[in-house]
């Protein structure tokens, strides 16, 4: 499998093609391929005109989802620049850190992001105003000529920094454009397989921050490759307003972190929607319990035939493996196959490949790997090894051609000399009828030189306590797993945009 490189300004150019039919649906919006790229073409003109921004120059996107940020996106692409996607959740002092790493020629920001990065150095480009502004004074701009080379920076998305400060991983051209060559062999596929609903008649909800791979690199930037939609919910995750997006739209393709799919559960009833176009419903971006997945299954109607799990991280563009429905009803714990051009291996601490059946790091190569992380050598070096492997910090195992995470190298517990995975012990924990959900920590203890600590959120009014739930770990795990140090709360755990659990916001707190 070799993938097909090219640039996203090559993409861009290509998608008049689409004509008249929908890219970007909202609320209360409609926005065709056509006027799409006409309004890039004037915001890339005012980019250059206004800004002087070029090939290389960077251009940061500080905004919550709107179509606006994937014009600014396009836009940036337009002129040969690099687009930075900024969290935004980030605060004024991380923004900071943002705009001195990446050194931005402008900054894209919506009113909220705005206020806290008014006091910086960098232009503002206002989202809400002069974005507008700017689409109507260079109206009739033709689409710039650039001349960006495969292996040229394009895009800068940050991690979720659920292990440490956020980095910010450098996709080339290349790598994005074998995303898309991905996606479109995944819907020739489909349709040679008979799939019911033709490539382009597919309807992707966008329901999760657009600085982030799963709606950049694998919703906004195919959709405009291969013709079909993304219907987009703006505002805060509100289950109503989605399921009536959903339903109103007729989508099709629905990608969830676990916190929105846990949501969807605890909804009361999902079937007053009309859920009956979704053929896809997918798990991305952080670990979610095998009692969960299964719940998932037996309670929607939707889930059994659609429920996939996929793996991934910002390094990688992508997905990396992902389990169909048939794996998750064979094996509910797991992450499925490499997807097509990752080459995946289990290896050891020396770096030394193992056999399938043993744990180790998860390693990969692919055409979707990141040249490395923004003006971070020493970060970049720890991560991409020789001949371009990536090592993801993931401690794994491969099993008939199937992989399984057991946690996060930092994340593992040694406790007089024994690994505790902290994801195992959380599974068990969750399966409890009286605990919301919860988070396992190493910390210091001086002989065993760590000891298990968990942090148990139970629901309002339950009288659970730490006697009762350490029979119920006893009765169910080794003793080494067991925790010595509990906290029961009602407070629940903070988590970042992806969903991840922030485990130094919880370390801090104990
Ligand atoms: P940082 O790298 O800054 O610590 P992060 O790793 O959380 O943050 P992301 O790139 O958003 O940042 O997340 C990738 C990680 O998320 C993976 O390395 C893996 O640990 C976890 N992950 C992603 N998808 C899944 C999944 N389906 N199941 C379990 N874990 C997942
Ligand atoms: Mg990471």
């Amino acid at each position: 499998f070799k993938n097909r490189a090219g640039s996203l300004a090559e993409i861009l150019a290509g998608s008049t093609a689409h004509g008249d039919r929908d890219y970007i649906v909202t609320a209360d919006r409609r926005i065709s391929f056509r006027e799409h790229a006409e309004q890039v073409a004037a915001l890339a003109a005012a980019l250059r005109e206004e800004y002087g921004v070029g090939k290389g120059d960077r251009v940061a996107i500080a905004a919550a989802n709107t179509p606006e940020w994937i014009l600014a996106f396009w836009a940036t692409m337009a002129v040969g620049g690099i687009a930075v996607g900024f969290n935004a959740w980030w605060s004024a002092r991380e923004l900071d850190h943002g705009v001195g790493l990446v050194e931005p020629r402008v900054i894209v920001a919506d009113t909220k992001r705005a206020a806290l990065l008014e006091n910086g150095s960098v232009p503002l480009l206002r989202m809400e105003r002069q974005v507008g502004d700017l689409v109507r004074r260079y109206a009739g701009a033709p689409l710039p000529t650039v001349d960006v080379a495969e292996d040229d920076p394009a895009i800068v998305l940050f991690t979720s920094g659920t292990s440490g400060r956020p980095k910010g991983a450098v996709h080339s051209h290349r790598n994005v454009c074998s995303v898309v060559e991905y996606h479109r062999m995944n819907d020739a596929l489909a349709a040679a397989l008979s799939d019911p609903v033709a490539p382009q008649d597919r309807r992707y909800l966008l329901a999760l921050p657009l600085f982030h791979i799963a709606s950049l690199h694998n919703l906004a930037v195919p959709r405009l490759a291969t013709g079909s939609t993304v219907v987009m919910h703006q505002g805060a995750f509100d289950m109503d307003e989605v399921l009536g997006l959903v339903a109103r739209e007729r989508v099709t393709n629905w990608g969830a972190v676990p916190t929105q799919a846990h949501r969807l559960l605890e909804h009361g009833d999902v079937s007053k929607y009309d859920l009956s176009a979704l053929t896809a419903f997918s798990l991305a971006s952080a670990p979610s319990s095998t009692a969960f997945k299964q719940r998932l299954r037996e309670k929607l109607p939707f889930a059994e035939k659609s429920l996939v799990d996929s793996y991934g991280m910002t390094e990688t563009c992508t997905a990396l493996t992902a389990a169909s429905p048939a794996d998750l009803a064979e094996t509910p714990g797991t992450l499925g196959r490499p997807i097509a051009g990752v080459q995946l291996e289990i290896r050891d601490p020396l770096g030394i490949p193992l056999p399938d059946g043993e744990e180790g790091e998860v390693c990969v190569r692919s055409a979707y790997n990141m040249l490395g992380y923004w003006n971070d050598p020493q970060a970049t070096s720890n991560t991409i090894r020789e001949d371009r492997w990536l090592h993801t910090g993931d401690i794994g195992v491969v099993e008939r051609g199937r992989l399984r995470l057991s946690s996060r190298r930092s994340d593992l517990i040694i406790r007089g000399g024994e690994n505790v995975y902290p994801a195992e012990v959380e599974g068990v924990l969750a399966e409890h009828p009286e605990v919301q959900e919860c988070a396992v920590l190493g910390v210091p203890h001086a002989d065993l030189g760590q000891e298990v600590f968990a942090v148990v959120v139970t629901a309002p009014g339950s009288g659970l306590t730490e006697e009762q739930l350490r029979d119920y770990a006893r009765d169910q795990l080794a003793y080494f797993k067991v925790p010595s140090q509990w906290r029961i709360t009602h407070d629940r755990l903070p988590r970042n945009a992806t969903g991840k659990v922030i485990r130094t916001a919880v370390r801090n707190d104990i």
